[in-house]
């Protein structure tokens, strides 16, 4: 019989996501509701070390499901990647009486939740990041509010660009991951669309297909890149030197990160929460959930960890032919 957890924290770590607040508030709501005390930890693992947190109840989490950003704050910690730094931060819960925790962020924190588990600490990762980079899940918890966020700034540029006849480079988030690059490049139009997992940096074929483009009459030429890639105002003054046709970059930065999250986050992050203090609940710990396959489901945090995810090829060949089409017409036609 696995044993019975009375008393659990909860904390965000990494980048904030949308969608953060609906994942807290249903930990704590559900926790509660079967019996068990609850404590927020605030700033990540970093909050766990200096000690800072709280007892929540079920008023401590309202009025947050709507907002963006985390109640609870967030944090990188260095000091907690060190061993000593781990060791630390269990013997703080066990201090407090806490048997498990909620680990709300990327794939870093759930490293570190493996270094709690290590420790008898009962863990419970959620996957909370905007970036989609998660192996063991085909969402996380914030995506789905930035790519629509993105989209809307996109659309907006793509407008202007359109008026003025311009090629616009717009930059999106993505460090290591270009999900948020190729959704947005598809729903927005976009010609080229620029990830790490597939650019090869090869500036001239980009070149030849905004030449190609105005060959057959297109007026704007807009280019999504990631942040991986990134230097997307020396890639606008190179592209309008080799083609003559005037080139703008826009960064999107932060503003990816904000804003109320969407009715999905909101939805997925609420049953993820609640499933991991159901998880909890029944003593099933370190464990990490993922939703696959159309369903919610739960990983060991070794396995989770060890998975691969590559983005899909199908999805980005989609983007090229159809952003391409109307020159491969033409071509044939001649
Ligand atoms: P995002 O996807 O938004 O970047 P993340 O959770 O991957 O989120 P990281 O900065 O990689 O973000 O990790 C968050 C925190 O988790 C780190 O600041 C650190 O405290 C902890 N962490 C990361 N890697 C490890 C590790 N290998 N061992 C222990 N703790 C770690």
């Amino acid at each position: 019989m696995p044993k019975k957890i009375n008393k659990i924290a909860v904390l965000t770590s990494g980048g904030d996501a949308p969608g953060m607040n609906a994942a807290i508030r249903a930990v704590v709501r559900r926790a509660l509701g079967l019996g068990m005390k609850v404590v927020g930890i605030e700033k990540g693992y970093q909050g766990l070390l200096n000690e800072e947190m709280y007892d929540m109840d079920a008023r401590s989490v309202a009025d947050s499901i709507h907002r963006g950003g985390t109640i609870l704050r967030t944090a990188r910690s260095a000091e907690f990647k060190e061993e000593a730094g781990k060791k630390k931060g269990a013997e703080i819960l066990k201090k407090r009486g806490i048997e498990g925790l909620v680990v709300i962020g990327g794939d870093g924190s759930y490293k570190g939740a493996l270094g709690l588990s290590k420790h008898d600490i009962g863990v419970v990762c959620l996957p909370g990041t905007i970036d989609l980079d998660i192996a063991c899940t085909d969402y996380t918890i914030g995506f789905d509010t930035a790519i629509n966020t993105a989209m809307e700034a996109i659309d907006k540029v793509r407008d202007t660009s359109s008026s003025h006849e311009r090629c616009s480079i717009i930059e999106v988030m993505g460090r290591n991951a270009g999900y948020i690059a190729l959704w947005c490049g598809v729903a927005t139009g976009a010609e080229d669309i620029l990830i790490p997992e597939k650019y090869d940096y090869n500036e001239q074929e980009i070149i030849n297909h905004i030449i190609e483009s105005r060959k057959i009459g297109k007026t704007h030429h807009l280019i999504i890149n990631a942040e991986g890639i990134g230097h997307s105002t020396s890639m606008a003054r190179r592209i309008e030197a080799a083609t003559g046709m005037e080139a703008r970059a826009t960064i999107l930065g932060y503003m990816q990160r904000g804003g109320s999250p969407t009715c999905k986050d909101r939805f997925y992050a609420s049953i993820m929460g609640a499933y991991a203090a159901d998880l909890l609940n029944e003593g099933k710990i370190n464990r990490v959930i993922g939703h696959l396959g159309g369903d919610f489901k739960d990983f060991d945090i070794d396995e989770a960890l060890a998975m691969q995810k590559d983005l899909p090829d199908y999805y980005y060949q989609v983007s090229r032919a159809l952003s391409r089409s109307a020159i491969n017409a033409n071509r044939v036609a001649k």
